[in-house]
């Protein structure tokens, strides 16, 4: 089996990912559930040894037929590789509800006080209102999102490449929940 094999890779990664996560920010999928329907989609390849921790993997071999690359030849290197950024996939649980967030947050506004927020990725309160932040219901217009479990597909800049129906559907047809695209540079981890 492929996928059993482990391979020790550089620990230099990109900081563009792209992330997938379920629209219920405290739904938690089990991440073995999760890796067997990637594995059966063929968008898991083999196990990855890394200083990131567990669950990280090359892509599989239908990775490329999952998303909608932008421009006309994407430059992305598939294959693991000792020295320079590739693309990988890594699954994700954590057991309190994190807002993920980056360098690249979006400006917003507070759905109580509709006052501008710029650089939230550090508070869970409006600096403006002082009232805790719907930061599920803020629209981060796919810079930000909150979630106990997420995919990240690492080494994708914004917008590089759009995850496509046939995969997100199955996401959904597996935890009965629409999942949705964030493009993260640099992650913060907020817990909320
Ligand atoms: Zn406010």
């Amino acid at each position: 089996m492929r996928n059993e094999q482990k391979k020790e890779v550089g620990a230099m990664m990109s900081e563009y990912k792209l992330m997938l996560y379920p629209a219920e920010p405290d739904l938690v999928v089990d991440l073995n559930t999760l890796k067997k329907h990637l594995n059966h989609l063929k968008l898991l390849g083999m196990e990855l040894t890394s200083s990131l921790g567990n669950n990280h993997y090359a892509v599989g071999e239908s990775f490329l037929s999952y998303f909608t690359f932008m421009g006309c030849s994407p430059d992305i290197e598939l294959d693991p590789q000792p020295d320079k950024p590739f693309c990988y996939i890594a699954l994700h649980s954590t057991s309190a509800t994190q807002f993920v967030s980056g360098a690249n947050l979006k400006k917003s506004r507070c759905t109580s006080c509709k006052n501008e927020l710029k650089n939230v990725s550090t508070t869970l309160l409006c600096p403006h209102c002082d009232n805790p932040l719907e930061l599920d219901k803020i629209n981060w217009r796919k810079s930000a999102f909150t979630a106990k479990t997420w995919i990240t597909i690492g080494n994708i800049y914004e917008l590089e490449a759009i995850p496509n129906d046939e995969l997100l559907d199955s996401l959904k047809k597996l935890t009965g929940v629409q999942w949705k695209p964030a493009y993260i540079r640099h992650m913060k981890l907020l817990e909320t």
